[in-house]
């Protein structure tokens, strides 16, 4: 059953419940205020003729023996007298239910309808109550006709009314639920639409209740996967372009040495080594970014002291820092830092920092890693007096294989992933990469990780 049909059907319940409940409720008030009418005029009448009656039981020596003749009499006496209550109709039931005496009835008037209709009063015999009476006159008679006429043409108002009302409240209704299914079926044919690979769509998002929310997170989640099918048709453009380099090489070279023009000696060798090797990391860095990016890169968290990781990390840069005549030094404010980290990953980011650094400072220059706690957080910036990269560069230097100089990246064996990984593995761990940098001066990385306060001295208790 649709949303739509349900509300709708939910209305029709509620309409007809109104209306049954309004009918009932006024008809048993109408009821009501009649008998209350009815016996407050009639129960003094009502109360004499149970005297009389018990009287004339005990007179009767306990029997209702000739009873008819008895209330005939006394009904004559009353005419002649003038009363004008008029002929009385009355009904004796004893305390077993049994009707011992009832007046004559008419198809006007039953049996039913005196006991039923009739004003009531109990006769009472020693002080026990033997019997109920039940006495109906004809101006009772003919208001109780005027009351079962009225309550039937209240009846038939409240049903035309009920029938009206009802339609024109099934009319709304029928408007009411075409108009609150409608974003729902129109976010229904969306997500069709989605499943069917057409992203571009927009829900209107112009009203402001609930189906608004969910119409404009309905488009950014659109927008987002959008987005995500952008990176990953990108992503698979990148590393065809990517491996078609070094596997243009490999097959140049062995074609060279198939053909005889080379010989397969070490020399020839190298340059296939070297692009294996570059393939090999490629496929690594490729490996570790997408489990970093899906958030499921494992983590072997530890206290680390983070001044001895960099100083191992510069340590080891040290012969190519010499080599390449830069000048690699490292500043640590504090004896130590400490972070909740896992310690192959983060050395990891400053292996790729502290590298790129190397590799893009000219001989002569300086790198510097400069260690400190602030703010409850480890910094770490990997400073140096390279060529710079310029602002337009800057907000896309994290992305995957970006490269601010293609031929010097490729030139010193970069595989345009490292500051990618960086960044996400800095940020599986709850802190940030900041970058800085003026074009002819040099750049600035800076890495912050949540610092670890209470480590050193609960070691230094142990
Ligand atoms: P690559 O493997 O090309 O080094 P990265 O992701 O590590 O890839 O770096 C992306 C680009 O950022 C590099 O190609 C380079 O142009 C630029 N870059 C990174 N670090 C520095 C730096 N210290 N100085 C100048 N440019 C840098």
């Amino acid at each position: 059953m649709s949303v739509r049909a349900k509300l709708f059907s939910a209305m029709v319940v509620l309409i007809v419940f109104m209306t049954g409940v309004f009918f009932v409720i006024s008809h048993v008030y109408m009821e009501n205020m009649f008998r209350q009418f009815a016996v407050a005029t009639r129960e003094a009448d009502a109360q004499q003729w149970a005297v009389m009656l018990s009287y004339y039981y005990q007179k009767n020596g306990g029997t209702w023996r000739d009873v008819d003749k008895y209330v005939r009499q006394i009904n004559e006496q009353k005419l002649s007298s003038g009363r004008e209550t008029g002929l009385e109709r009355l009904a004796i039931v004893d305390q077993d239910h049994h009707v011992i005496y009832s007046s004559k009835t008419s198809p006007h008037i039953t049996q039913k309808e005196i006991l039923s209709h009739g004003v009531e009063a109990p006769i009472i015999v020693g002080g026990r109550k033997i019997a109920t009476l039940s006495v109906l006159d004809r101006d009772l008679e003919r208001e109780y006709r005027l009351q079962e006429k009225i309550l039937q043409s209240m009846a038939k108002a409240a049903m035309t009314g009920a029938v009206a009302t009802g339609l024109v409240a099934l009319l709304i209704g029928a408007w009411l639920t075409r108009r609150l299914t409608r974003p729902l079926q129109l976010l229904l044919d969306a997500i069709q639409r989605i499943s069917q690979g057409d992203l571009r769509l927009k829900l209107p998002t112009d009203s402001r209740d609930e189906f608004g929310r969910v119409a404009s997170a309905f488009n950014q989640m659109a927008d987002q996967l959008a987005k995500a099918q952008e990176v990953r048709r990108h992503l698979v453009a990148d590393v065809a372009h990517e491996l078609r380099t070094p596997l243009t090489i490999i097959q140049g070279q062995l074609e060279l040495i198939q053909q005889g023009v080379r010989k397969p000696d070490p020399e020839t060798l190298l340059p296939i080594q070297d692009e294996c090797m570059r393939l090999s990391r490629l496929v690594d860095d490729l490996h570790q970014l997408t489990l970093a990016e899906a958030g499921v890169l494992p983590l072997e968290v530890a206290p680390v002291d983070i001044v001895s990781l960099v100083q191992r990390v510069v340590d080891n840069f040290q012969v190519e820092a010499d080599e390449r005549d830069i000048r690699l030094a490292m500043r640590a404010e504090s004896e130590t830092a400490y972070a909740a980290v896992d310690a192959n990953r983060m050395t990891q980011v400053f292996v790729n920092l502290v590298g790129n650094a190397i590799r893009y400072t000219p001989a002569g220059g300086r790198v510097t890693v400069v260690v400190r706690e602030e703010r409850g957080e480890v910094q770490i910036a990997v400073e140096d007096t390279g060529p710079g990269i310029s602002e337009e560069h800057l907000p896309h230097l994290f992305d995957r294989f970006y490269r601010v100089e293609e031929a010097r990246s490729r030139g010193n064996g970069g595989t345009g992933l490292g500051l990618a990984i960086a960044k996400e593995f800095v940020e599986a761990h709850k802190g940030r990469i900041e970058v800085k940098s003026q074009v002819g001066a040099g750049t600035v990385f800076t890495v912050f990780v949540p610092a670890l306060r209470r480590w050193p001295q609960e070691r230094a208790s142990h």
